[in-house]
């Protein structure tokens, strides 16, 4: 990017920052508050549902489709872009190893971390009985979908195959995120071995499209006080507490060892390796964290962390853009983390015995699945019901926490996010003889 490009775009993306992130605060805890005081004063009321139904619903999904409208182009272009501002392939080398090794490394410390949880505390053998019925009951048509849609996603080698996609705009508008960034790699690495004026302006047009998208989420985002008001409403007058309650044993192991990955691990990360102090590193990320929790999506904070990543944590564009696009879907801690606490709660609660073995077994998958589950709300579920399937574990089982998986998910979402954040700090940190004269700067 040339210098008088990089610095609009850092002040394009600064303007109105600091007021904005009060303004996401506020539009969550008010409506946490009001859907909590209609939970309590009129549960169940009809009106709540017309409300939830017609307005606050509609507003939410709007905000979420015009996010993810632009995650396609943005990806794209921040990958590309970031690939061929390397330089070199060296450069582009030592660094996707590093990410990729710090990927494996920190995702299998949180997934030990979460079993030796499940293993030590056993949320699975306190369920009640009857609330247990009841759940699973309730679960049921949700369940079921999930079930198969895990059942036809096709696992194992397929899934390793889809990733090099045959037709790559059908896997954009099919979503396929991760087929979308292998070919946005192999692109960059194109652009990077040719250099001739022709591929100069052509990477000039893509990093056109890069600011184009950046500027828009700037637009999108100044809607995001109203949208989070909505989400937080729709989830506390819907369900209230009630849900968290009957199955408070899972909620706190999960809650457990998401805290122990973000408040132990994440600070020793960026204490001695990044020698950043991590109560700086989470004030400056804290618009991130905000919009993780309040959307549950990582693909959707995406741009947030992009730019947190620039104008407050000032980390060099190249690196950043790298391993925050590729972490948005690859590197995620709180997912794993998630996906291995239940598959083993539900084996306790079914008493199905799993082997030393099986453990081992679900650890490796949850390392993998973190790489593999797409960044969105829910994103999770089906990949869990494909576990329980492998471990013996009747998938239909999911119906049980399907109730408090949106709140669950907003936390694993925000550890996801912060985990990437984290990432490319470290990274960054590490990586000061690639990223050539700008990190000697910074
Ligand atoms: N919602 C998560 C994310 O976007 C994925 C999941 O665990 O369901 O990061």
């Amino acid at each position: 990017m040339t210098a008088e490009a990089e610095r609009s775009a850092a002040e394009g993306n600064t303007a109105g920052h600091g007021k904005l992130q009060w303004r996401i605060l506020i539009g969550f805890v008010l409506g946490l508050a009001t859907g909590l005081l209609t939970y309590t004063f009129a549960p169940g009321a009809e009106w709540v549902g017309t409300v939830v139904t017609y307005v606050t619903g509609p507003i939410g999904q709007i905000f979420l489709r015009l996010l993810f409208m632009l995650v396609i182009p943005l990806l794209f272009s921040a990958l590309v872009v970031g690939i061929a501002e390397m330089g070199e392939i060296r450069a582009l080398k030592a660094i996707g190893i590093r990410t990729l090794v710090y990927t494996v490394i920190v995702s299998s410390i949180a997934v030990a971390i979460s079993i030796a949880a499940v293993n030590i505390i056993r949320p699975g053998d306190g369920v009640d009985p009857v609330a247990a019925a009841e759940l699973l009951e309730q679960g049921g048509e949700g369940a079921a979908s999930i079930v198969e849609a895990s059942a036809n996603s096709g696992a194992g080698v397929n899934q390793l195959i889809n990733i090099v996609p045959s037709n790559v705009i059908s896997a954009m508008s099919n979503n396929d995120i991760l087929a979308v960034m292998f070919f946005a790699l192999f692109f960059g690495i194109g652009l990077l071995v040719v250099q001739t004026p022709h591929t100069q302006t052509l990477k000039n047009g893509i990093e056109g499209i890069f600011e184009v998208a950046m500027k828009l989420i700037g637009f999108v985002i100044q809607l995001a006080p109203i949208a989070i008001f909505c989400f937080m409403f729709n989830l506390s007058a819907q369900f209230g507490w009630d849900l968290l309650a009957k199955l408070a044993a899972f909620v706190a192991v999960v809650l457990l060892a998401l805290g122990i990955q973000m408040f132990g691990v994440f600070p020793l990360l960026l204490k001695f390796i990044a020698r950043k102090s991590p109560a700086a590193f989470f004030r400056e990320t804290r618009e991130a964290s905000l919009m993780a929790f309040s959307t549950a999506s990582s693909n959707a904070t995406l741009p947030t962390a992009l730019r947190v990543a620039d104008s407050e944590l000032k980390l060099p564009p190249r690196i950043a853009r790298f391993v925050l696009t590729i972490g948005a879907t690859a590197n995620q801690n709180g997912t794993a983390m998630f996906e291995g606490v239940t598959v083993l709660f539900l084996a306790q609660f079914f008493g199905v015995e799993l082997t030393l073995a099986d453990q081992v077994f679900v650890m490796i998958v949850c390392i993998l699945a973190g790489i593999g589950t797409a960044g969105v709300p829910g994103g999770s579920l089906p990949v869990v019901a494909l576990i329980l399937a492998g471990v013996n574990v009747p998938p239909e089982g999911i119906g049980l926490i399907l109730g408090v998986d949106r709140f669950l998910d907003m936390c694993r979402t925000t550890l996801n996010v912060v985990g990437d954040l984290v990432a490319a700090q470290v990274i960054s940190a590490t990586s000061a003889d690639e990223a050539g004269p700008e990190i000697a700067g910074t």
